[in-house]
């Protein structure tokens, strides 16, 4: 068997939608943009969405309409991909990174112990699609202690007078908090739709808003849809009638729009997402908790509780006492059976180029604890029910052999299958 990590749900209508694209020769920023936003709006209750090239130009987006700049600090967790932290980079700030709790997200108690007057932003990590705690998260930005630390460098930070609180969400469109989209969680929540994502448009993402009332978030809808395209007040869509052809650029903005032609592909998606590729991802995420709650050497992840519900974006799976060597051996012995499975994520502090500046992983022990002893395996709406028992007979055989309890026979038997 050969089963992939995370292939994109494409179907007839997602084809159809892009087809539709090509045909009304109508293919970069337009009504197919327009309509994955008001779907991102319906699913997320947010105030405003605003779709973009990537997350990660949406993040670099959002510090910049913060303010967010040389000398300021925007806490992370050291657990994430990199694009969390150079974003901030990219604004001329500094990451302050901070480790995880058990479940993988920010830990708060972290938080509080780095903010400084320098403090800008706090970019929490949903993690797998599990949200963050952001209770915890809202009451550390509007505490009052730390408000009296905060130094408005901006117009916007001086309306806010407070830490932003930003959700990475590039794996949790679809999660809940409270019975609520988690969106509505924080001030910003970006999405990304990546091709691995729950949602993708081949590469892209969203912005989307949740500003307390002393904001207009329509007006700052108007101004990051102008922002993600150079400060231009027309689009090509609205200069398209000829007659309206004048235009002016109002300030430095970026170039950072979403094209409606990889938006056709969301926009398909989307539309199908609560009902039915939501609940068959739920489905696979609790396949594998009934089937690996038989040995007690697994740590599942959490899908949800008390608060929380995730978008089972990925399957964090932890194996109990094994080393990062031995982790990395499952995963050879996965892949020799045809599975390809994942890790998620290398802490920052281990890349060459965070370590080139000055972090260190000795600094992060539970984002080292969790990360070498993780696997991620494939969760996607297509994965047969052969297929999800084969993956788990598969997994629970390779950590048996690495763990020195196995019986080659069981090894053998599945490569048979898996020819
Ligand atoms: C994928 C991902 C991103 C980056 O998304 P892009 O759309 O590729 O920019 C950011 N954060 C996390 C946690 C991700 O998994």
């Amino acid at each position: 068997m050969n089963i992939p990590f995370s292939p994109p749900f494409i179907d007839q209508a997602v084809i159809d939608e892009v087809l539709h694209s090509l045909h009304t020769n109508w293919i970069t920023s337009g009504p197919k943009v327009k309509a994955l936003e008001s779907e991102i709006l319906e699913l997320t209750g947010a105030d405003a969405a605003i779709c973009v090239n990537s997350w990660t130009s949406g993040a670099i987006l959002t510090l910049k309409w913060y303010g967010v700049g040389e000398g300021d600090e925007v806490i992370v967790p050291a657990y994430s991909y990199c694009a969390t932290a150079l974003c901030v980079l990219h604004c001329g700030a500094t990451p302050v990174m901070v480790d995880i709790l058990d479940d993988f997200t920010i830990d708060p108690e972290m938080v509080k112990s780095k903010i400084t007057s320098k403090t800008k932003a706090i970019i929490a990590v949903d993690i797998a699609g599990l949200p963050c705690l952001y209770n915890e998260l809202m009451s550390i930005v509007n505490d009052t202690e730390y408000q009296s630390l905060f130094v408005p460098g901006s117009g916007r930070q001086a309306l806010l007078g407070r830490i932003l609180l930003i959700a990475d969400a590039a794996h949790s469109i679809g999660s809940n908090f409270d019975q609520l989209p988690a969106s509505r969680k924080s001030d910003v929540t970006i999405f990304s739709f990546h091709a691995v994502k729950n949602i993708t448009t081949a590469e892209g993402g969203c912005i989307c808003l949740n500003l307390p009332e002393c904001f207009d978030n329509q007006e700052e809808y108007r101004f990051l849809k102008l922002f993600s395209m150079n400060g231009q007040n027309k689009d090509a869509f609205a200069k398209s009638t000829g007659a309206n052809w004048r235009y002016d650029i109002l300030f430095k903005g970026f170039k950072m729009n979403m094209p409606d032609i990889c938006a056709a592909i969301g926009l398909a998606q989307v539309r199908k997402y609560k009902n039915t590729l939501l609940p068959l991802r739920k489905q696979v995420f609790m396949k594998y908790c009934a089937a690996f709650d038989a040995y007690d050497w697994f740590i599942k992840p959490v899908m949800e509780d008390e608060h929380r519900e995730s978008s089972c974006h990925i399957f964090p799976l932890r194996v109990n006492d094994i080393t990062e060597a031995q982790r990395d051996r499952v995963i050879d012995e996965l892949v020799a059976l045809g599975i390809i499975v994942n890790v998620h994520f290398m802490p920052m502090p281990m890349l060459t180029y965070f370590k080139s500046i000055g972090y260190e992983i000795e600094h992060y022990p539970n984002s080292y604890k969790q990360y070498s002893c993780e696997i991620s395996l494939p969760i996607y709406p297509q994965l047969s029910e052969t297929e999800i028992d084969y993956i788990i007979s598969s997994v629970v055989s390779c950590v048996r052999l690495v763990k020195g309890i196995v019986l080659l026979n069981d090894i053998n038997e599945l490569v048979k299958i898996s020819l």
